[in-house]
């Protein structure tokens, strides 16, 4: 019986790059060191870490004048980060309160003296649909924190906000290459890369040359600008989790590229939401307009029904689909590596526990 792995993250890799782990792990490049063993400084790392650099360039389209930086500390120590880095001027940024992980990029802001507007709010409609400013953005504010994917509550900006001149700053940790964007109309983006990049322990950040510099007496750790200089070889990065990353990007290249994997990823969660529409026990209460490609939460109303669903799931392969401890119910993670048989044999699942169930 094949398996699939549905879970938010880590989440499910693409097989090749699996594999082609497993072989090259005794001697990587032939050196008979495995990537795990070989020094960050060495010409054999130069080569992963310039080539994953490129290859995400090459993806995204990232323009010249946009430094890529290779962190760590995930998606959460970009909360703390980012206004460190960018709020400088009035140490205090717009936000778009789309659910948990915006919330929780507020606290964080706040917590480094970084006073935060909330310039719109999905709370009255319990983030199913997405917030946009609900007046013209002030100019005086650092940057607007955007949240592109909820991985929560599965929804998803594909229209951006209107910020004038103010950058907007992306939390693209969940739907990081699921689709492109225009890297021009964001001042920074950072994505943890252990939902559709690859292992966790890496943390990309894509930020606009002239945002760097500004800030003074950072935490070396937390500094983009010295991060640029060392081309993100400050103290020793995660070299592990560059060189799978590294794959990933080749095999999302060979994939025919993010316009090609964003049509791949309409068609799987067009699959599960046709389904679930039509359905008379799951529902996904997300406005249709702003439903995520990557996540895909629902629910059948009855908590002892779902957890049903859920241990019969296991049993039938598909792994993982327990919603998030915040909000119950279930959530599917489709993300790239996601095949479109796993989502068909999540389909045919549901489908036959709804018939055995009436
Ligand atoms: N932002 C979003 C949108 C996320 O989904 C997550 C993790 N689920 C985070 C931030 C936090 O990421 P990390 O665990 O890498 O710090």
């Amino acid at each position: 019986m094949p398996t699939y792995n549905f879970s938010a993250g880590p989440a499910v890799m693409p097989q090749p790059v699996v594999a082609q782990i497993q072989a090259e792990l005794p001697s990587f490049h032939d050196s008979q060191m495995s990537i795990m063993e070989i020094s960050h400084r060495s010409a054999l790392f130069d080569q992963v870490i310039n080539e994953a650099e490129q290859d995400l360039r090459d993806l995204m389209q990232i323009p010249d004048n946009y430094r890529v930086l290779f962190f760590q500390g995930g998606g959460t120590l970009q909360f703390t980060a980012a206004p460190l880095n960018l709020a400088t001027k009035h140490h205090h940024i717009g936000l778009l309160d789309s659910g948990h992980w915006a919330s929780r990029a507020a606290d964080e802001a706040q917590r480094v003296n970084t006073t935060v507007d909330i310039l719109g709010s999905g709370a009255a409609n319990h983030f199913t649909a997405l917030p946009y400013p609900e007046q013209p953005v002030d100019q005086q504010l650092d940057y607007v924190h955007l949240t592109t994917n909820n991985t929560i509550e599965g929804t998803m900006y594909t229209k951006l906000p209107e910020t004038g001149r103010v950058p907007l700053v992306a939390d693209m940790s969940s739907n990081f290459l699921g689709q492109p964007y225009n890297v021009r109309d964001f001042g920074m983006i950072f994505a943890g890369a252990q939902k559709n990049l690859g292992p966790a322990g890496l943390t990309i950040v894509i930020v606009r040359d002239d945002l760097l510099g500004h800030a003074t007496n950072l935490p070396s750790m937390l500094d983009y600008q010295l991060f640029a200089d060392k081309r993100s070889m400050f103290n020793t990065p995660p070299v592990f989790a560059i060189y799978a990353a590294g794959l990933v990007l080749k095999w999302l290249k060979a994939q025919g590229g993010l316009k090609a994997i964003a049509n791949r990823n309409q068609q799987k969660a067009g699959l599960l939401y046709d389904f679930l529409d039509q359905s008379k026990l799951f529902t996904n209460p997300v406005k249709p307009a702003d439903r995520s490609t990557m996540n895909v939460p629902f629910v059948t109303g009855d908590a002892a029904v779902d957890q049903a669903v859920i241990a019969g799931a296991t049993e039938h392969g598909l792994l993982n689909l327990k919603g998030h401890r915040l909000v119950g119910g279930m959530r599917a993670s489709l993300y790239n590596a996601m095949p479109q048989a796993g989502v068909q044999a999540l389909v045919d699942y549901l489908e036959n526990f709804e018939q055995h169930n009436k």
